[in-house]
C-alpha cells in the first residue's frame, strides 16, 4: 500500500497522489525503528540564562520560561531590567523574523505566550518595588464593535501588537461606541482599532467614526475584520471623520501601520498616502456605480430561473416541525472538518493537506496542525464542548416572485411566516438567469407540494470555561486555537446534519456516498444557504429562522441585536432540496428592489437600506 502510494507520487499517476500519500503516511507515523522518531534537542538548556530566554521566545517554548525568568530576575538589578533586556531583545528578533516572512503567525502567537508568561511572573516583583513603568511603543484601544461577537482576528492582532511592544487595551466584544471612546480618552491611547466580522458591523464602524468626529477626536482609527475592505473604509467610513482612517488587512500589516503611526515622520507620510489612496478608491467606486446600472427588478424577475415544475414531485420530509439533537458526538464531527479555513484563520493560504508539505510554510503549518490535533483530541475525550442542532421542515410555496410562504400545517391554508429573498440585478450575458432563492421552491400555483427546511447548529456550548482558563494562564495561543477549532466543529456539524437531512430526514438522497472532499466541494443535491452569506445577505432573516425553529430555547443559541450568533461557533440557514438549487451571490441591487423588499418586510425603506447597505448598488443619500 505504501509503495503504491509512493509510486503514484513519483510517477505522477493520479491527481490526488499527494493527498493519498499524506493519508498513508499518517498510518506510519512514529514507527521509524519502533521509536518515536524525534527526540527533543535540549542542548540550548546549557546556555547562559539570557540566551535561554531568547531561544525560548524565538522557538515559542514555554516549558522553562518561569524558572528561567526567575533566574534572570535574581541576577538583575531590577526586575524591569529582565523585560527591557533579554525579553525585549528576544521579541525584537521575533518581530523582525515575522516582518521578513521567516516566522509565521502561529509561531508568533506562541512566542507571545512565552513573553506573557515571563512578564506575568515579573509583574508582582515590579509592583512590589514600584520599580518604574514598562516603556512601550504606544497604547492601542481595541474592540469588536457593538452587536458583534467575533474576536479571533482581533485577538490575533492584539497579540502581534503586544509582541511588538505596544500596550493593547482590549475591550472585548460587543463594545458600544461610548465605551470605546471613553476608554480611549481615559487611557490616553494613541490609536483606536475596530474589528468586526458580520456585515452589520460595517455600519457600526461608520457610527464610531462619526462619533469620533462629533467628539473632536483626532486619533487614528484602524479598521479590520472579515467583511471590512479598503473600499468600504474609503467610501463609507472616511468621509465621516477627519482624523486618519486606515484599513488593516491582517495581523502582519497591523504592526507596520501601528509603528508608522507612532513616529511623527512616518506618520505624516502614511496618513498622506492613505488619504490619497482612499480618495482614488472613492472616485473609482463612483465611476463603477455610474457605469454598471442594475437591471430593473421586473426584468430581472422575468429572467428568473424557472424549474420544470410540471411533472416534478418534490420530496416529502419524514417529519414536519422541528427536531432537536442534543449532545452530538464530537468524534463523528471530526471527520467532517474542512481544514483550510482553519489555516486561513492563521493567515496560511493554499490548499489542505498540500499546505502541510509546502516548501516555505510547511513546517509551521505542520506544527500548528499537530497542536490542533492534540487539542481536538482533548476537546473530544474530555468533552470540552457540546454540540447541538435543531432542524425543521415546513410546507412551503414561492409567492410574489421572491418570497417563500411557510405554511402552518399540511393543509396549507394558513401562512405561518413569509421569508423574503433578494434577486440578482446585475447585467448578465444571454442565457444566464437572475437568481433568487425563492426560485428553488415550487410556486404556490404550480400544483407541486413543496417544503423548505431550516437549521441552526452550535459546537460552542461550554467553550467559555476553557477560554477563561487559558487566558488566566496567559495562553492566548490555546485560547485562539480552541475558538478556531470550535468554529471548525460547528461547520462540520452543519455539514454532518445536512448529510443526515439528505439521507434520512428529507431523505431525497438516501444512497448518497460522498467523501468529505465532495461535501466540501458541495457536490450534493440541495443547498443550505445561511442568512448573511451571499445568496441571502440580509442577516435579519435569522430572526425568522429563530422563531420558526425556536432556536434559543431548543439549543441555547442566541442572536445579538446585529443578528450575530453566540456562542460564535455556530451556523444557521435554510435547506432547499431542488436538484438545481445552487449557491450564488446576490451582489448589488437597485432601489426598486430595496423598496419592494422593505414593503414585503414591513419596514421603512431607510431601515432596509441600513441592513442591506453592503448590497446597495446606489447611494441612499
Ligand atoms: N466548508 C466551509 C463552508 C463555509 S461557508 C467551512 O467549513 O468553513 C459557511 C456556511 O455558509 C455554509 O455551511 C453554508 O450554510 C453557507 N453558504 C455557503 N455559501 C453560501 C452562499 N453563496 N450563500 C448563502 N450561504 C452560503
Amino acid at each position: 500500500k505504501l509503495r503504491d502510494a509512493v509510486e503514484d507520487v513519483v510517477l505522477n499517476r493520479r491527481d490526488d497522489a499527494t493527498e493519498r500519500l499524506l493519508d498513508a503516511a499518517e498510518e506510519y507515523k512514529g514507527q521509524a525503528g519502533g521509536q518515536k522518531a524525534r527526540t527533543k534537542d535540549l542542548s540550548w538548556r546549557e546556555n547562559p540564562v539570557n540566551m535561554r530566554l531568547e531561544h525560548a521566545l524565538v522557538s515559542g517554548i514555554d516549558e522553562y520560561i518561569v524558572a528561567d525568568t526567575e533566574e534572570a530576575r535574581l541576577e538583575a538589578t531590577r526586575p524591569l531590567d529582565v523585560i527591557e533586556g533579554p525579553l525585549m531583545s528576544g521579541m525584537n528578533i521575533v518581530g523582525d523574523l515575522f516582518g521578513e516572512g521567516k516566522m509565521f503567525l502561529p509561531q508568533v502567537v506562541k512566542s507571545a505566550r512565552v513573553m506573557k508568561k515571563a512578564v506575568g511572573h515579573l509583574i508582582p516583583f515590579i509592583e512590589e518595588e514600584k520599580g518604574g513603568v514598562i516603556e512601550t511603543n504606544g497604547k492601542i484601544v481595541m474592540a469588536t464593535v457593538k452587536g458583534d461577537v467575533h474576536d479571533i482576528g482581533k485577538n490575533i492582532v492584539g497579540v502581534v501588537l503586544q509582541c511588538n511592544n505596544f500596550e493593547v487595551i482590549d475591550l472585548g466584544v460587543m463594545v458600544s461606541c461610548e465605551k470605546i471612546l471613553e476608554a480611549a480618552r481615559r487611557e490616553n491611547a494613541q490609536i483606536i482599532g475596530l474589528s468586526g466580522l458580520i456585515t452589520p458591523s460595517l455600519d457600526e464602524m461608520v457610527n464610531v467614526a462619526s462619533e469620533m468626529q462629533r467628539l473632536d477626536f483626532d486619533l487614528p482609527l484602524l479598521i479590520g475584520g472579515a467583511t471590512t475592505s479598503p473600499a468600504h473604509t474609503a467610501v463609507k467610513i472616511e468621509p465621516n471623520y477627519e482624523g486618519p482612517i486606515i484599513y488593516v488587512k491582517d495581523a502582519s500589516r497591523a504592526v507596520g501601520v501601528a509603528q508608522a503611526l507612532t513616529e511623527p515622520d512616518t506618520r505624516v507620510e502614511l496618513v498622506r498616502k492613505t488619504r490619497e489612496e482612499n480618495q482614488k478608491r472613492r472616485e473609482r467606486h463612483a465611476g463603477k456605480t455610474r457605469l454598471t446600472p442594475q437591471m430593473p427588478l421586473n426584468r430581472a424577475r422575468d429572467n428568473r430561473f424557472q424549474a420544470e415544475w410540471s411533472g416534478y414531485s418534490a420530496p416529502t420530509p419524514t417529519f414536519t416541525g422541528t427536531r432537536v439533537f442534543d449532545d452530538i458526538d464530537l468524534a463523528i464531527l471530526r471527520n467532517y472538518i474542512d481544514w483550510m479555513p482553519f489555516f486561513n484563520a492563521w493567515e496560511f493560504h493554499g490548499k489542505f493537506p498540500a499546505i502541510l508539505s509546502d516548501r516555505i510554510v510547511g513546517e509551521a503549518a505542520r506544527s500548528l496542525f499537530s497542536d490542533a490535533s492534540v487539542m481536538l483530541e482533548k476537546i473530544i475525550s474530555e468533552k470540552w464542548l457540546q454540540a447541538r442542532a435543531v432542524v425543521g421542515f415546513f410546507p412551503a410555496a414561492a409567492v410574489d416572485h421572491d418570497d417563500v410562504r411557510v405554511f402552518a400545517s399540511e393543509t396549507r391554508d394558513e401562512e405561518l411566516m413569509r421569508l423574503c429573498h433578494l434577486r440578482q440585478q446585475r447585467s448578465k450575458p444571454q442565457g444566464q438567469f437572475h437568481h433568487c432563492l425563492a426560485d428553488y421552491v415550487a410556486p404556490v400555483d404550480s400544483g407541486v407540494t413543496d417544503y423548505i427546511g431550516g437549521f441552526a447548529v452550535t459546537a460552542g456550548i461550554g467553550i467559555d470555561e476553557h477560554v477563561v482558563r487559558f487566558e488566566a494562564d496567559h495562553d492566548d495561543y490555546s485560547s485562539i486555537l480552541l475558538k478556531a477549532l470550535a468554529d471548525r466543529l460547528a461547520e462540520a456539524l452543519a455539514e454532518h446534519m445536512h448529510e443526515r437531512v439528505r439521507k434520512d430526514y428529507w431523505a431525497y438522497d438516501a444512497d448518497e456516498q460522498l467523501k468529505n472532499d465532495d461535501l466540501i466541494a458541495e457536490n450534493y443535491r440541495g443547498i443550505r444557504p445561511a442568512p448573511g452569506y451571499p445568496a441571502c445577505p440580509d442577516h435579519t432573516e435569522k430572526g425568522k429562522l429563530w422563531k420558526l425553529l425556536d432556536v434559543e430555547s431548543s439549543i441555547d443559541l442566541k442572536l445579538t441585536d446585529s443578528y450575530a450568533m453566540f456562542p460564535t461557533a455556530a451556523v444557521s440557514g435554510f435547506y432547499f432540496s431542488h436538484p438545481e438549487s445552487k449557491y450564488f451571490s446576490v451582489g448589488k441591487i437597485a432601489r426598486d428592489q430595496v423598496t419592494s423588499y422593505a414593503e414585503r418586510q414591513g419596514i421603512p425603506l431607510a431601515e432596509a437600506e441600513r441592513w442591506l447597505s453592503p448590497n446597495l448598488g446606489y447611494d441612499p443619500k
